[in-house]
Order: structure tokens, then C-alpha cells, then sequence
């Protein structure tokens, strides 16, 4: 079955259409600037890119414009719409509604509607796609994926804030975690290449991306992640903050003269690596400013590399013990470095790290010596795959 898995923002779109038979990518792409003028690039496998600017006034557009190129004469991968047999739109925030992918029907639809309070930014825009593909493919069946659902399995020891009990109850206030596709992916993927059940596995997995967040996956299950409420929380990421006393927020915004939200934005969008080293928020730039003597470049990594050590000592804690230890997303599969500052922390753990195996990127690979008693790895993610699976499972 050829499955098309969306991936819907505010004013972007990004899509996938993938074979699930051969598990092969058709072709890729993404629309952007949507609602404002409207930029497609679309790329089919074993053919040339094609770039274009295109009026994109809403989503519906986009969809439509995406299903044109895909049925292209030219740029096309498939002779005609009746070929997809299924579309994938990966949800941002399922609150306590949603533990598992499920198939959207207008019911589900009107639950995600209630999640939107949860998820602001996001949630509409999810929707937003969902209906546009329902509109231009009325017969297709479609799945939700939810970011937030491989983390329902947290203990309430886990989820819960040490704040007044009612702001749970009444406004779902909690942690739910969040890159919950690719926690669920990468940890799936580990039991497979130890050969081992994912019951039999206790697997801390450090997605470190842009955005970044650690997942304990204990029996195949999420035990604890470092995302929270929303996904500022955990660790320091590209522009993100991660945890800090919340008692910041008023003496800032008295000093800065800035209001919740205001404060909330420079958490989001000014901080992390990027506000620390006022350089930029991507480690490859990172690393040359630090090389070239930049100290704040310098410490901006450190930073980064001393949460993701506090997370997985906090993980191999909670799940009193730690088999395999895996790297994923553009850091973390790319970035010898940081790999290396970050397992050169875990011989007490009984991490034996292997410097020369380390040395390369993007792809699968076993980190750690033969006889290290903990495994540490590499899986490259791929959250558009475990997208496109959950929905032929599920039609
Ligand atoms: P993601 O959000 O998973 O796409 O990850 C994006 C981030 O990965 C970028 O902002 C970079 O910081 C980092 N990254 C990507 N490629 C490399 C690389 N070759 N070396 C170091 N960092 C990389």
C-alpha cells in the first residue's frame, strides 16, 4: 500500500509518500509560507527536485498542489490518486485521550478538537491538515499518530508535578513528553539489534535534535521522558530552555518589562544553545566557533552536554539499571562529539565507549567496546516510517 504521511504546521506542510511494502520513500517534500504566498519543494525518489513558488492561500491548496505533483506526468510518482491507500498525519498532543494511533473519524477528530487548549500552536494546525486531506481525498481512510501517545504508559510518579493536586484534575495540568514516534521507533529498533524482546530491555533514548528530549523505555514502555506539559521542558535545545526555576519568569519580565507570554517566547525561541552562545542554535556552528576560541560557543555545548548527562543518570535511577543506551536525530546520529562528550560521563554506569567506532555519521552503529557492559548506540530515526507503519496497521 502507498501511504501519505503529513506533517502539518501552522504555515507548513511536510509530506511523505512512502511504499509500505518495500518501505521505500516515493517522493518527499514541503510547502511553506502557506496562508502568505506559498513555496513547494517536491523531490521524487530517482528524479530532479523541483522548487516553485505557487499561491498557497490555505492548506487545502497545499494538499492539493502536493496531490498534482505526486500525479504529475512529469514530477509524478504515481499515475493517479486511487494508488494511495491510506494518509498519516502525525498529531502533535493526544492528551490522556489518546495512548495509541488511531483511525480519525469525526468522533476523533472532535477529541483532538479538545486537546487544542493543550497544544495551541500546534493542534489547529494538525487539524487543519486533516481536514484538508479529507476534503481533496474524501474516501481515503486516515490515521492519526500522536506525539504524546508512547508516553501514556508513565507512572503517575512520572507525570506528575509537585503542584496543588486540583490543576490536575480540573486542567489536565501534567507531563505527557512529547517525540513519542521516535522513542517508540528507536527503542524498538534497539530490542531488534540486541536480539532481545523489548520487555527484556531497560533503554534510555537521547533524542537530540533541534528540539531535544530522553525517554526511559523499560519493558517497551515509556517510564519517564524529559519533555513535560509542553515541550520546553528537560533538556537544553536548540533555542529551548529546558528546565529552570520557574521564579525566573516573573524576575525577568519585571526586569525586561515583558509579560508571561513574552518571557515564554525568549524561553522558546531565543534560548537553549543558541541564547547561551549567542552564535547560533546548530552545534556544526557551535563546534567552529568553539575550535576558533568562541568561550561561550564553547560552554553552550558543555551546557548541553551536562543536562543529557543529568537525564540518563536520572533514568538509569528511576529504571534501576540501564542495558542500552542510544543516540538519535540530527545530534545525535551526526555528531561524534557530543556522543563522545556524553558517554565519556557513563563508566560508572559500566559504559566501555569505543573512540574509533564512534568516529562517523548517519548511520546505525554500536558505539561502545564487545565487552562493555552497557551498549551504546546509534539509530538513525525515522518518525515519517513508524508513521506510515502504524497506519497500515491500523487500515
Ligand atoms: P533535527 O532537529 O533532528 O533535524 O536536528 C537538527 C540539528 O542537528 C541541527 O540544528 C544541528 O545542530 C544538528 N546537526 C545536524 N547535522 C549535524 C552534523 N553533521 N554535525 C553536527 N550536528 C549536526
Amino acid at each position: 500500500m502507498k501511504v501519505l504521511v503529513i506533517n502539518c504546521g501552522s504555515s507548513s506542510l511536510k509530506y511523505q509518500l512512502i511504499d509500505s511494502e518495500t518501505e521505500q520513500v516515493l517522493a518527499k517534500g514541503l510547502c511553506e509560507r502557506i496562508g502568505i504566498d506559498g513555496c513547494l519543494t517536491h523531490k521524487p525518489t530517482g528524479k530532479d527536485k523541483v522548487e516553485m513558488n505557487a499561491d498557497m492561500p490555505n492548506h487545502t491548496a497545499a494538499v492539493s498542489l502536493v496531490l498534482q505533483q505526486l500525479t504529475d506526468a512529469k514530477n509524478g510518482v504515481i499515475a493517479s490518486l486511487d494508488e494511495i491507500g491510506a494518509v498519516g498525519h502525525r498529531i502533535v498532543h493526544g492528551g490522556e485521550k489518546f495512548a495509541a494511533s488511531t483511525v480519525l473519524t469525526e468522533e476523533v477528530c472532535k477529541e483532538i478538537e479538545k486537546c487544542n487548549d493543550l497544544a495551541p500552536l500546534h493542534n489547529p494546525a494538525n487539524l487543519i491538515g486533516i481536514n484538508a486531506c479529507k476534503e481533496l481525498m474524501p474516501n481515503v481512510p486516515m490515521v492519526g499518530v500522536f506525539d504524546t501517545a508512547f508516553h501514556q504508559t508513565m507512572p503517575d510518579v512520572s507525570y506528575l508535578y509537585g503542584i496543588p493536586y486540583e490543576y490536575y484534575e480540573k486542567y489536565a495540568v501534567r507531563r505527557y513528553g512529547f517525540h513519542g514516534t521516535s522513542h517508540s521507533f528507536v527503542s524498538k529498533r534497539v530490542a531488534e539489534i540486541m536480539g532481545k524482546k523489548p520487555e527484556d530491555l531497560k533503554t534510555i533514548v537521547c533524542h537530540l535534535g533541534n528540539g531535544a528530549s530522553i525517554c526511559a523505555v523499560q519493558n517497551g514502555k515509556s517510564v519517564d521522558t524529559s519533555m513535560g506539559f509542553t515541550p520546553l521542558e528537560g533538556l537544553v535545545m536548540g533555542t529551548r530552555s529546558g528546565d529552570l526555576d520557574p521564579a525566573v519568569l516573573e524576575y525577568v519580565a519585571k526586569k525586561e518589562n515583558l509579560n508571561i507570554s513574552e518571557v515564554l517566547q525568549v524561553l522558546n525561541k531565543k534560548s537553549g544553545v543558541q541564547g547561551l552562545s549567542q552564535v547560533s542554535s546548530d552545534f556544526r556552528d557551535l563546534h567552529a566557533e568553539a575550535d576558533k576560541g568562541n568561550k561561550k560557543a564553547e560552554v553552550a555545548v558543555e551546557v548541553f552536554v551536562h543536562r543529557v548527562v543529568k537525564y540518563i543518570g536520572a533514568y538509569a535511577a528511576v529504571m534501576n539499571g540501564v542495558d542500552v543506551i542510544a543516540f538519535t536525530a540530527g545530534i545525535g546520529e551526526n555528531d561524534a562529539l557530543i556522543r563522545e562528550m556524553v558517554l565519556n560521563h557513563m563508566g560508572y554506569l559500566g559504559v566501555k565507549f569505543d573512540a574509533e567506532k564512534n568516529k562517523f555519521a548517519g548511520e546505525e552503529r554500536i558505539v561502545s567496546t564487545d565487552d562493555s557492559k552497557v551498549v551504546a548506540m546509534v539509530v538513525p530515526t525515522n518518525e515519517e516510517l513508524a508513521i506510515a507503519r502504524e497506519t497500515v496497521a491500523l487500515v
